[in-house]
């Protein structure tokens, strides 16, 4: 791999909130897989000797977007669903491995994969590592764990555990093999036709118990949840993350905000009906979920209020074709406009999950020792969040894996 120095362009990512201005006519060193230097152009090219020039045609470089609630295995109930689940265990690694390299494509160099099948998730983690399959960088939760006949149940992306022993069980058997962090279904959901996304489905003692073992274990654990009195529970007991939140309320959200319990909304998931008509998704599965968007997006104005943080995560696959771009750029639109505004949707994108993964020393920013995890737009992502649609260039530890400016389609 040549050093490289990326010239012309405008270089912001998600220290913007915290002040770091956009630096206009920037470069961008990268020796290697890493960053060496960002800034002004002059002052970059002085110390750029014997890297190959690429020149961006004036074009706006952020992080690459990192992706908090991922499945590349998903399967919903359903017609398409129910082929994933079909694939037998080679199928469903190629399977996987598309999805990576689409997922990359798209812009998103690192995922959180929260639930996926038969630990397939950990052959791919291993094969992008060793450049064997395109992808982006992978931090994974394993199976999920859920109670006996809880949410997701149906599939070999979640393990069933039931009382203290099966879910220190379930969270230790996860780590062993190779997860990063742990998911944990404690409520209902809306892929579950036999439970509401109300229905309580752990016992204190159970999430005390998932919770006590990750952190012995140095890993956080993020919970599928959607009512508030569980979520509360969990949440004083030391739960990382919140995903979904579908019901909060202001007592809870400002709980969330004092201990630092970040969530992520996946608001795509109560409004996206061309996505469940796709995959032939049941009636009653659609209902709940686009019934339950108004209330869900309340929820998540409710979080913005608090000063809860939020990140990005689209549950749909993140390089799902949706409403004219990828799922992962639509989500982060919709939280944009749910209030976050464009300079906090870059930071909810890029930044906030590198935090919350303990990873910001490696990705998320555009700065000297992170990885060159870039991408590249022709218009301004903090004038608008809708500039992510139009990323033409991907950078992925220093190498270029898409670039179709001026026409070109390469992509890995
Ligand atoms: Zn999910």
């Amino acid at each position: 791999m040549s050093d490289v120095v990326i010239v012309n362009c405008t270089v912001a990512d998600g220290r913007v909130v915290n002040g770091v201005e956009p630096i206009a006519d920037a470069a961008v060193l990268v020796r290697g897989e890493r960053i060496t230097l960002a800034g002004p152009r002059e002052e970059v090219l002085r110390q750029a000797e014997g890297a190959t020039e690429v020149d961006l045609g004036g074009a706006y470089v952020t992080p690459g977007l990192v992706n908090m609630h991922t499945h590349l295995s998903l399967s919903l109930p359903g017609q398409g669903g129910e082929g994933v689940k079909g694939l037998n265990a080679h199928e469903l690694a190629l399977y996987m491995a598309d999805g990576a390299r689409r997922t990359l494509n798209c812009g998103v160099t690192t995922v959180r994969c929260v639930a996926e099948k038969d630990h397939a998730d950990f052959a791919l983690r291993r094969a992008i590592e060793a450049g064997r399959v395109p992808g982006p960088r992978v931090f994974t939760a394993g199976r999920a764990l859920v109670c006996t006949g809880g949410h997701g149940h149906e599939g070999s992306d979640t393990l069933e555990c039931d009382g203290v022993d099966g879910f220190r069980r379930g969270v230790r058997a996860q780590i062993k093999a190779g997860a990063d962090l742990i998911k944990v279904m404690i409520s209902g959901g809306i892929a579950g036709e036999h439970e509401r996304i109300d229905t309580r489905q752990l016992f204190a003692d159970e999430m005390a118990a998932v919770l006590a073992t990750a952190h012995a274990w140095g890993r956080k654990v993020t919970a599928h949840a959607g009512p508030a009195p569980v979520i509360a529970e969990a949440v004083e007991l030391g739960l990382d993350c919140v995903e979904h939140g579908y019901q909060l309320t202001p007592e809870v959200v400002a709980r969330m905000a004092e201990r630092g319990t970040a969530l992520v909304p996946t608001l795509l998931v109560t409004r996206c009906k061309e996505f469940f008509d796709e995959l032939g998704v049941p009636e009653w599965m659609q209902c709940r979920s686009l019934g339950a968007g108004p209330r869900h997006l309340e929820s998540y104005a409710m979080a913005l209020e608090a000063g809860v943080e939020v990140l990005l995560g689209s549950d749909m696959p993140p390089f799902w074709d949706f409403q004219g771009t990828s799922a992962t750029v639509r989500e982060l639109e919709y939280m944009s406009e749910g209030g976050l505004g464009p300079a906090r949707a870059l930071y909810a994108g890029t930044l906030g999950p590198a935090r919350w993964l303990d990873a910001d020393g490696d990705i998320g920013t555009v700065e000297a020792g992170r990885y060159a995890d870039l991408v590249a737009m022709d218009a301004d992502p903090l004038a608008d969040t809708s500039a992510f649609r139009t990323i033409r260039w991907v950078m992925k530890g220093g190498r270029v894996v898409r670039d179709d400016r001026a026409g070109k389609a390469n992509h890995v």
